[in-house]
């Protein structure tokens, strides 16, 4: 039995990007409850993974682990800050 084949992650989330294709970092959904305003955190499931592209170029800031969501940075929340 090989139940445990050649991964690294204990989760089955993609973590590319469904923008720019790079892979992301998977965050807790707290971190992203805690830049996001009030109507955005409406939008976010408990049971989803969610993931950071940190791809300065790309407009997805986060995503949802099975690309149902993502935060762009042209919404109304707190910009990324870069250098
Ligand atoms: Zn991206």
């Amino acid at each position: 039995m090989n139940c445990c084949t050649a991964s690294n992650n204990t989760k089955v989330a993609k973590t590319e990007c469904p923008s720019c294709v790079e892979k992301g970092k998977t965050v807790q959904l707290i971190t992203i409850k805690s830049l996001h305003k009030a109507s955005a955190l409406e939008l976010t499931e408990p049971e989803n993974s969610y993931v950071f592209c940190s791809n300065a170029a790309c407009s997805i800031v986060y995503f949802s682990g099975n690309h149902s969501q993502t935060f762009l940075v042209r919404t109304s929340w707190v910009p990324k800050v870069f250098g």
